[in-house]
């Protein structure tokens, strides 16, 4: 899609560290990297988010990035890794072609998770997956 910094990379008119290609997916590294091995998973086909992917285009970005994190994990032997996604602006989402953020950790890092864990109400959680559950 013209305009989409990721298309860009993908066709080659912008420069990036690619680390792994298939069919389906690339792999590059983020510019502003959260840690030492940050690297963006990306299907080819210009998708918006999460919403937009479908099953099978999302499959086959998980199977790259589980092949991406192999080789993460045999280059830096990292301690653990996060994947992170954002669909939309209100969760954090700045490059509208769908990604997958593969954050590799060490013991002490400076990441936090981005929300305090406290108990829910369990009415209110029952009555939140039940209106989930209903859709499905
Ligand atoms: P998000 O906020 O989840 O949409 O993440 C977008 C990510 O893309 C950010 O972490 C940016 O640092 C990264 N990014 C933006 N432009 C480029 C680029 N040209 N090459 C590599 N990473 C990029
Ligand atoms: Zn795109």
């Amino acid at each position: 899609m013209s305009g989409c910094i990721f298309c860009a990379i993908i066709a080659k008119d912008a420069p990036s560290w690619t680390v792994y290609e298939d069919e389906h997916a690339i792999a590059f590294m983020d510019i502003n990297p959260a840690t030492d091995g940050h690297v963006l998973v990306v299907p080819r086909r210009h998708v918006k988010d999460l919403w937009e992917i479908g099953e099978r285009d999302a499959g086959q970005v998980m199977e790259a990035s589980v092949r991406v994190a192999a080789m993460i994990k045999r280059a830096l032997e990292p301690d653990g890794m996060n994947i992170l996604h954002a669909t939309g602006a209100v969760a954090f989402q700045t490059v509208f072609h769908f990604h997958l953020h593969l954050v590799p950790r060490t013991r002490g890092d400076s990441i936090k998770l981005p929300w305090i864990p406290r108990p829910g109400e369990p009415s209110r959680i029952a009555a939140v997956a039940e209106r989930i559950t209903a859709t499905g």
